[in-house]
Parts: structure tokens; C-alpha cells; sequence
């Protein structure tokens, strides 16, 4: 590290005894109260698999794909830091083995190595410590905090700890690593043990590293005694020990590992000078949870849903979060209902039992279930209840128009029916060829792209302006062809690219709310700015 880059401090994140624990969470929070004291902080998101991106991932497998502003195809967990930090993570920010192993080869392809051996140690870790440092300078980061995915101990993360340690030792003073861990209670006892956690460590020390603090997820909060033992037992000071109980809320995280004092503990070890912390508006919003003037009930039609409901909730996690965001600046308690797209091709019926407020279609790919949401955007138009249709919403709701009201037979997108008679949404013009080539990864038209928005609108009147910059993920668009028909028959397409080529977004005019977007205001959602678009449509449903 040279002596600009040595100002930059590093905190890592590895996970101990099992994955799925919430150490993106952790991750985020601890970034949100480090923020809190006026440091400028950006995170950085290690993936140990192959794949190049998660964009080609299934998301009941892998759980829903974030998009970023530069048009990266990332974990979820990069939608945490953003929600959390309220800072943009760019694609610099995200890697997978995948991604380090082809700049290593492509670079040797280049002779950039100008003719070494090109090996595993050290060239791998150099690669992804060379990446880890452009993040922090590209953000002018005082602190990077890095999660490595997965946990200690297997071998898919080892050369990621590797770079860690050579990052320790090059600069001791500037690196940091914690460990987040989980600690069971087993039914048939009823105490929490602490074991797994020294194991844990002790996995971790076997890679030459030693943890600075741990994070001590559980069900329940950490007692004194166990923080004593796990230090005494790993060679730690207890008040490096973090109580992380489970939480109602991740929302609590940060006040939570606030009161467990960490932050004032990792910038004594990184001899920072901060100001005063200031946790205000978590506080508020965390009150804006916890008394809330009324509820309002969402119902979400879903198809990702085959593994229960873990998956189910985390293929639609932006989606949810934004619905919450919306309600809780509303002062109210969101009720998500979830609809099963397939069972909505039979009948309607779900959508009348639970009375819902809005309803949401959110985006998707493939035919499984489209006819259900298809009858589902019917009942939203005739009952006017409140929709908002994201990306294939839209589409759908598209078809839906074209069959229902403009009776052209056999609308549909080419997606579902190539040889549609009616294809009112079809392949965006670049793509015919990549699909051809069979060159799907990570060409979609994706990240932010500009959308204006017509004067006397619905959409104008929920942004508050007339031009915004949203983000994308996809290959199909609403067929030009048709877009004069539309227009005839009472759809609007009230907002467009600036070429006015490509339909953004869709409106009823004569709705309490119809709103469809061609792209996805859930990734830019944040807790203390929610989306226009999510609010519009709650403050809608809240007049049903
Ligand atoms: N499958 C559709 C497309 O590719 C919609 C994508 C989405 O909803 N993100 O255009």
C-alpha cells in the first residue's frame, strides 16, 4: 500500500460455523454506524462461486438479483449496503471467483504478466486485493468493509482469506476482520453454546488470521459470562464479543450494534478521528415502525416461490423492502399478502378474499404463471384497485390491455409466444443476435437509463418531475407498432426514452392508480427515501 492508499482502512467480514446468519447485514449496519460518525464508508461484495455474475442465477436457488446503477447483475446483499449505506455500490464493489480468475487470464492472455508463471498464490489474491483497493479509492472511502461470502473453513473462500492476510501484513494497522458466527441453542438443552464459535476461530486461525471482533448471531442476545468465554477461549477482549440477537426487523441492526459499542472499538484499533455519532434518523425511523398509524394489506403475485418461504421472500427482496419503505414514511404497517401466480389462472378468487389495497406485479421471466397474473391485472383495471407493474408487470399489463380492451386477438410477448399474432411487447432490436449466439450473460439492457415522464400524469405526479433515471433489466420493450394504438385506446404511455423509441412506463388515466415501469424502481429504495412510485401507489391503496 502506498501512502495515499494507507489512509484507507479495511474491515473484513467472514462468516463462521454456518452461511445464511445475515452477514450482509451485519456487513451493511456495521458500515451504517461507522457513516453515522461522518467517515465515508463503501462495501465491497466477495462471492466465492464460478459464476461470472449472479445474473444467470435461478432466483428461488440464489434469491433475487440486484441490479446497481453501472448495470452490474449482483448478490442481494449489495441491495443491503445500498438500503443501509444510502450510498450507490458500482460494479467495482462486487466480485466472484468467476469474475477474478478471467481479469487473471485475460490479463495473462494480454502478456500482462510479461511472461512470469502466472500462479494461484499470490497472482488470485493479488488480483482481488487490487480490486478491493480500486473500490476504496473509486469511493474516497475512509472505511471499506468487505464480506466474504460463504463461511471459514471451506474451500471455496480460502483465497479470499489469503488476500486478507496479505493485505494484514503489508499494512497491520489498516485491516480489520470479523468474524460474524452463530451460536445454537439446542431444543433439548436450552443454553446457548458457544463451542461452534471456537471452532470456528480456530478454523480461522489455521489461515493465518486472527479475528478482531465476532459478531455473535443467535436467537437470543449474548450473555456476559458467554462473551467471556469465547473471549477467554480465543484469545479476544470481551467487549469484541457483539451481541446480535434475531430481530423483527433488520432495520434495528445498526442501533443494536450501536449500544453493543463495536464501532467505538474498531475506530480505536484503526485510530480514526470521527465526530460524534449520530444515529437520529435510524431512531426515527425505527419509532415509524414501532407505532404506526394504520396498516394497509399488498398483495404481491409471485411465482418464485417453490422452496417455501425463505426463497419466496428473497427473490423479491427490493420489492418488499420498498413496499415497507412506502408504508413506514405513509406511518403505516404493510401487510404483504402473497398470491401464487399459477393458482390465479384458475380463478380470481384469492385476490377477493383478502380485500387487498394494491397489488403489485414484480418482474419475472418465462411463462410459468403469466396467464395468472394476466387474470390478476384484469381484476386491479375493472375493480380499480391500485397496481403498480414492474418490468414484465408492465408487459403484462400491456397484453392484458391489448387482449382485453383493444381485442386484438392473441396479444401476448414474444417471450412467452414467438409467433404471436398480436406481439405488442417483443425483443428489444440488439438482442435477436445475442439470443442467437447464445450470449446471455450480462447482456441484458441493464442499469440506469433516462426515462421522461408526460406533463399532467400520474407518474408526474407521484416523482414530482419530468425526467428521472431508473433501473433496467431486460431484453423485451413495448412493440413500437403499436404504440399509437395504445394511445387511442386509453393507455398511456406517459413515459418514454428521450429518443422516444422505447416505453418506460404506462398509465390509466381514468384509475385511482395504473402505473407501469419498463424498469425497476425497487433498486433504488432506501429506507430513508423511499420510491415515488411505491408511495403513490400506497397512498392510493389507503383510499380504497
Ligand atoms: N422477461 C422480461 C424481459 O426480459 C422482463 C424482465 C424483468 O421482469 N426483469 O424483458
Amino acid at each position: 500500500m502506498n501512502e495515499k492508499k494507507s489512509r484507507r482502512k479495511y474491515i473484513f467480514i467472514a462468516g463462521g460455523v454456518m452461511s445464511g446468519v445475515g452477514k450482509g447485514v451485519a456487513s451493511a449496519s456495521l458500515g451504517a454506524i461507522l457513516k453515522a460518525r461522518g467517515l465515508s464508508v463503501t462495501a465491497v461484495k466477495i462471492d466465492p462461486y464460478i459464476n461470472v455474475d449472479a445474473g444467470t442465477m435461478n432466483p428461488v436457488e440464489h434469491g433475487e438479483v440486484f441490479v446497481t446503477v453501472d448495470g452490474d447483475e449482483t448478490d442481494q446483499d449489495i441491495g443491503n449496503y445500498e438500503r443501509f449505506l444510502d450510498e450507490d455500490i458500482f460494479k467495482i464493489n462486487y466480485m466472484t471467483t468467476g469474475r477474478v480468475y478471467l481479469s487473471v487470464i485475460e490479463r495473462e492472455r494480454a502478456l500482462g504478466y510479461h511472461g512470469k508463471t502466472v500462479e494461484v498464490v499470490p497472482h488470485v489474491p493479488q488480483e482481488v486485493i487490487a480490486r478491493i483497493e480500486k473500490a476504496a479509492e473509486y469511493h474516497d472511502a475512509d472505511v471499506t468493509v468487505i464480506e466474504i461470502g460463504g463461511t471459514v473453513g471451506e474451500y471455496q473462500n480460502i483465497l479470499f482469506l489469503e488476500a486478507v492476510r496479505m493485505m494484514q501484513l503489508d499494512c497491520p494497522a489498516n485491516v480489520l476482520i470479523g468474524l460474524v458466527s452463530y451460536l445454537p441453542i439446542p431444543g433439548n438443552l436450552g443454553e446457548m453454546k458457544t463451542k461452534p464459535t471456537q471452532y470456528a476461530v480456530r478454523t480461522l486461525n489455521g489461515t493465518g488470521l486472527q479475528p478482531d471482533f465476532i459478531i455473535a448471531r443467535a436467537s437470543l442476545p449474548l450473555d456476559e459470562p458467554r462473551k467471556k468465554k469465547i473471549a477467554v477461549n480465543c484469545s479476544m477482549d470481551a467487549r469484541d464479543i457483539v451481541s446480535a440477537p434475531d430481530v423483527d426487523s433488520i432495520y434495528r441492526v445498526p442501533r443494536n450494534f450501536e449500544n453493543e459499542g463495536i464501532a467505538d472499538r474498531i475506530i480505536e484499533k484503526l485510530g480514526l478521528k470521527t465526530k460524534k455519532v449520530d444515529l437520529q434518523h435510524w431512531d426515527d425511523l425505527l419509532n415509524r415502525i414501532d407505532h404506526p398509524d394504520g396498516e394497509v394489506r399488498i398483495g404481491i403475485v409471485s411465482k418464485y416461490t417453490s422452496s417455501g418461504n425463505f426463497s419466496l421472500s428473497d427473490a423479491y427482496l427490493s420489492v418488499i423492502e420498498s413496499v415497507r419503505h412506502a408504508a413506514w414514511h405513509l406511518k403505516l404497517k404493510p401487510e404483504i399478502i402473497w398470491l401464487d401466480a399459477e393458482a390465479l389462472e384458475k380463478s380470481d378468487e384469492p385476490l377477493r378474499v383478502h380485500d387487498i389495497q394494491a397489488l403489485i406485479i414484480p418482474g419475472g421471466f418465462g411463462k410459468r404463471g403469466t396467464e395468472g397474473k394476466i387474470n390478476a391485472i384484469t381484476f386491479a383495471r375493472e375493480k380499480n384497485v391500485p397496481f403498480l407493474g414492474l418490468c414484465l408487470g408492465m408487459q403484462l399489463a400491456m397484453v392484458e390491455y391489448a387482449r382485453n380492451v383493444m381485442n386484438l386477438r392473441g396479444a401476448h410477448t414474444t417471450e412467452i409466444e414467438k409467433e404471436a399474432e398480436n406481439p405488442v411487447i417483443s425483443l428489444m432490436n440488439e438482442q435477436g443476435e445475442r439470443m442467437k449466439n447464445k450470449d446471455y450473460g450480462g447482456t441484458m439492457r441493464l442499469g440506469h437509463f433516462p426515462c421522461e415522464i408526460a406533463k399532467w400524469s400520474k407518474a408526474e405526479e407521484a416523482y414530482g418531475k419530468n425526467k428521472v433515471m431508473e433501473r433496467h433489466r431486460h431484453r423485451y420493450e413495448g412493440n413500437p407498432k403499436y404504440y399509437e394504438d395504445f394511445e387511442q385506446a386509453g393507455l398511456r404511455l406517459c413515459g418514454m426514452s428521450p429518443d422516444r423509441t422505447l416505453v418506460e412506463m404506462i398509465e390509466l388515466p381514468n384509475h385511482p392508480f395504473f402505473v407501469g415501469s419498463q424498469f425497476h424502481p425497487e433498486y433504488q429504495s432506501r429506507p430513508f427515501r423511499p420510491h415515488p412510485l411505491f408511495v403513490g401507489l400506497l397512498k392510493a391503496g389507503m383510499q380504497k
